[in-house]
């Protein structure tokens, strides 16, 4: 405000830097269960377990783990000299 009233009365007024202030929209999780199974089978006795689909198995889904990645990445670089 004060460089606005100073600009106004004729003084000269410049940008002195743009500082940037980044958010995200708000972001709503998406969380899967996975339940597995097991079942004995009726001949002989013994125990089958299911398996864990492949694209399950980290427990983080691509966009969330490039998410993790990327933030790994900025943490890295900030604050070196
Ligand atoms: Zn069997």
């Amino acid at each position: 405000m004060r460089l606005r009233l100073y600009a106004a009365a004729g003084g000269i007024a410049a940008i002195l830097y743009t500082h940037q202030w980044i958010e995200l929209p708000e972001i709503a999780m998406q969380v899967k269960h996975v339940v597995l199974k097991k079942g004995q089978c009726s001949s002989c006795g013994c125990w089958v377990k299911a398996q864990l689909p492949k694209e399950y198995q980290t427990g983080y889904g691509p966009r969330f783990s490039a998410l993790v990645a990327e933030l790994s990445g900025i943490q890295g670089s900030v604050g070196r000299p």
